[in-house]
C-alpha cells in the first residue's frame, strides 16, 4: 500500500467527528493526523477534550492529538467536516482556498450548483462538478464535495434503482429519525420519552431538494439537471438511539410486479462495489420479506452500518408501491458516507492534486 493521506477532521469532538475517528482506524488508505473543534475543546488533547460516547474504546492513535482551530494551515493532506452549519460555510471555503479537498456532512454548500451531492452508488459522473467549481471561485487544487443529508441518503438509495429501471413520478416519504441524528446533547430528554417530535427544522426541505439533485443527470450545460420527479417528505425525531426509518410510498411511470421491485432494490451494485472501494458494503440494499423488518435496533449495522435495510414492500392503495426503509445515519448517513466518498475521490486521482 502506498503512502496514506494524512486526514483532518472538524468537528472532531461531536457525534459525527467520533464516528469519523471510530471508522477510520485502521483504515488502509487515511490516517488521522489533525483535529479541530470549538474554543472549549481548542488546545486540549482530544483525550481531554473528547467525551467518547460511541461503544468500545477511543482510539489509542488519536489520545494525543492537540484538538486545534478549525482554520487552515493544518496538518493534514484533506479535511472530513462535521462542523454544524451556521458555520461550515465559511470554514469549508477557507480550507478549499487554502488548497484542501474538503470533504462535507454540513448542508452549508450542498445544493450550491458547482459542488458535487455525491453519493458514489448513484452519481459518480457528478464529481465533473469539481471542475467547474475550481474554475468559478479561483481554488487552484481545493475543492469541496458533500454527502447529502442522513435520510436523504437513504431515500435516494432506495429511489436510485426504481427510477432507473422504472422511472419514479413521485415519492412520500416519512421518516422517524433517531435521536442521534440531533448530534450532542441534541433532544431534551424530557421532550422526547414518551413522545414523538413532528417536526425537524430543515429537515424535510432537505429531502426534497437535495434527492432531485442527487438522483439528476449531468446536463450538456456541466450542470446538473435535477430528476423529473415530485418528492413530499414529513420528519419525526423519535426514541431511537441510531437509525433512521422512512415509510415511503413510490409512483412509478410504468406497471410492474413486486417481485421486480423486490429484484432491482436487492440486485443493485454500483461503482464502489466495482472497485471494491474499502468502505463499500457488498451489497448497498438488503431487502428482507419478514413482515416486522426492518427495524433500528436489528437492522441498522447490516453492512457494517453501510447497507441500507428494505422490507414490508406491497402495492399501495393510493400511489403504486410502499416499503419501508432504514439506514444507521451516523454511517451510511454522516461519516461512513463521507469516507466512501473519499475513497472514490482517491481512485479518480483527486486527492494527488
Ligand atoms: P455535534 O454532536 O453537536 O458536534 C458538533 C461539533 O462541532 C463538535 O465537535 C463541536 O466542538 C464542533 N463545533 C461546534 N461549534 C463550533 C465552533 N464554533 N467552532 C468550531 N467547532 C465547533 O453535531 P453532529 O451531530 O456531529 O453534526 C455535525 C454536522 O454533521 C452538522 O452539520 C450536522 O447537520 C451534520 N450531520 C449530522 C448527522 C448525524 O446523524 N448526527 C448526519 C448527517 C450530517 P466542541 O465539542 O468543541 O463544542
Amino acid at each position: 500500500m502506498s503512502q496514506k493521506f494524512r486526514v483532518g477532521i472538524l468537528g472532531a469532538t461531536g457525534t459525527v467527528g467520533q464516528r469519523f475517528i471510530q471508522l477510520l482506524e485502521g483504515h488502509p488508505q487515511f490516517e488521522v493526523t489533525a483535529l479541530a473543534a470549538s474554543d472549549r475543546s481548542q488546545g486540549k488533547s482530544y483525550r481531554e477534550a473528547c467525551a467518547w460516547r460511541l461503544p468500545g474504546e477511543m482510539p489509542a492513535s488519536v489520545h494525543s492529538l492537540v484538538v486545534a482551530a478549525p482554520v487552515p494551515p493544518l496538518d493534514c493532506d484533506l479535511i472530513f467536516s462535521s462542523l454544524p452549519g451556521e458555520m461550515a460555510r465559511e470554514t469549508e471555503e477557507a480550507f478549499a482556498r487554502a488548497g484542501y479537498a474538503v470533504i462535507s456532512n454540513s448542508s452549508a454548500f450542498r445544493m450550491d450548483e458547482d459542488v458535487p451531492l455525491l453519493i458514489p452508488e448513484i452519481n459518480p459522473e457528478h464529481l465533473a462538478l469539481i471542475a467547474t467549481q475550481r474554475k468559478a471561485r479561483g481554488y487552484e487544487c481545493g475543492f469541496i464535495v458533500t454527502n447529502p443529508n442522513c435520510s436523504t441518503i437513504m431515500i435516494a438509495l432506495a429511489l436510485a434503482p426504481l427510477h432507473a429501471r422504472f422511472g419514479v413520478e413521485s415519492c412520500v416519504a416519512t421518516t422517524m429519525q433517531a435521536l442521534s441524528g440531533a448530534g450532542y446533547p441534541g433532544v431534551a430528554s424530557l421532550d422526547v420519552v414518551d413522545n414523538v417530535l413532528p417536526y425537524i427544522g430543515g429537515e424535510e426541505e432537505k429531502i426534497e431538494s437535495e434527492t432531485l439533485k442527487i438522483l439528476g443527470r449531468m446536463g450538456d450545460a456541466g450542470t446538473v439537471e435535477r430528476a423529473d420527479m415530485r418528492v413530499s417528505a414529513q420528519c419525526h425525531r423519535v426514541n431511537v438511539s441510531d437509525g433512521h426509518l422512512a415509510a415511503l410510498r413510490v409512483k412509478l411511470a410504468r406497471r410492474v410486479e413486486v417481485e421486480e421491485i423486490k429484484d432491482a432494490l436487492a440486485s443493485f451494485t454500483a461503482l464502489p462495489q466495482e472497485l471494491r472501494l474499502h468502505s463499500a458494503p457488498a451489497r448497498p440494499i438488503i431487502v428482507r420479506d419478514e413482515e416486522d423488518r426492518p427495524q433500528p435496533r436489528l437492522d441498522r449495522d447490516a453492512g457494517r452500518g453501510m447497507s441500507i435495510t428494505i422490507g414490508r414492500i406491497r402495492r399501495d392503495t393510493v400511489l403504486d408501491y410502499r416499503f419501508v426503509a432504514l439506514s444507521h445515519n451516523t454511517v451510511r448517513g454522516a461519516a461512513g458516507a463521507a469516507i466512501l466518498n473519499a475513497e472514490l475521490l482517491a481512485v479518480h486521482g483527486y486527492l494527488n492534486q
